[in-house]
């Protein structure tokens, strides 16, 4: 079976309610391929999930940008796992470079992350990528084949988890990963999954793209054949973002 084209919006730590309302304005406006060619999945701050939640169209979907590594408590300035089900947000990023840079998120700390998101219930956008140092010293398979094995370790299943690749160098920066650049990448990381879980696992995970997406790379890269969508951070607040669900066909 063929897999389904996904598109995810990182809006990061950006908006107003008022931002927010206009631009669900305009993904509810668009006219996009059918949620049978590709799922949508927009990920706003955990502020505005209830009123992106409930305002948003049917076909597409909220993901929170994080959630704790375990069950609720006294854990100060968390969301749980289980607060995000209890509102039906049905998605989490896990592992974007950001928290792993600048909250200092361990490997092992994302795959314990990954594993209880999932355990709850909520399906996870596996974030894994390396650094411009690392690409130039060329560890990039290295570094993120180990990020990949640190959440594999700790996971039942693949079944609910979308696999991002987006190399640091490339993120917010205008730099985007060339076409080939990406599917060497994205090749490698399913041959890790099928080297080290399983055929059917490599067969059927999503691996997409992230990192400088826009309307104008995005026909290119989505050719790709082992590249099943994107993880799109600045471009995701403009309309732009429409033409980037459009490279689903
Ligand atoms: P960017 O961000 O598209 O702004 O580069 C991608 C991401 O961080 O997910």
């Amino acid at each position: 079976m063929g897999r389904k084209f996904f598109v995810g919006g990182n809006w990061k730590c950006n908006g107003t309610t008022e931002e927010v309302k206009k631009i669900v304005s305009m993904l509810n406006d668009a006219q996009v391929p059918s949620g049978d060619v590709v799922d949508v999945v927009v990920s706003p701050p955990f502020v505005f999930l209830p009123l992106v939640q409930s305002s948003l169209r049917s076909d597409f979907h909220v993901a929170a940008q994080n959630c704790w590594v375990r069950k609720g408590g006294a854990f100060t300035g968390e969301v749980s796992a289980e607060m995000l089900v209890n509102l039906g947000i049905p998605w989490v990023i896990i592992g974007h470079s950001e928290r792993r840079s600048l909250l200092n998120e361990s490997s092992e700390f994302i795959g314990d992350k990954v594993a209880y998101a999932l355990s709850q219930g909520l399906k996870v956008i596996a974030c894994v990528g390396e650094t411009l140092e690392q690409r130039e010293s060329g560890s990039t398979l290295e570094v993120v084949s180990a990020q990949t094995k640190a959440i594999a370790d700790k996971i039942p299943s693949w079944d609910n988890v979308v696999l991002a690749y987006e190399p640091v160098w490339a993120i917010g920066t205008g730099k985007v990963a060339t076409p080939a650049q990406a599917q060497e990448v994205h090749a490698e990381l399913r041959k890790w999954l099928h080297n080290n879980v399983s055929a059917e696992v490599a067969g059927s995970v999503r691996i997409i793209y992230g990192g400088s997406v826009n309307g104008a790379n995005c026909k290119e890269l989505a050719g790709q054949p082992d590249l099943d969508g994107f993880l799109v951070g600045g471009a995701s607040l403009k309309p732009e973002f429409v033409d980037i669900i459009k490279s689903a066909m």
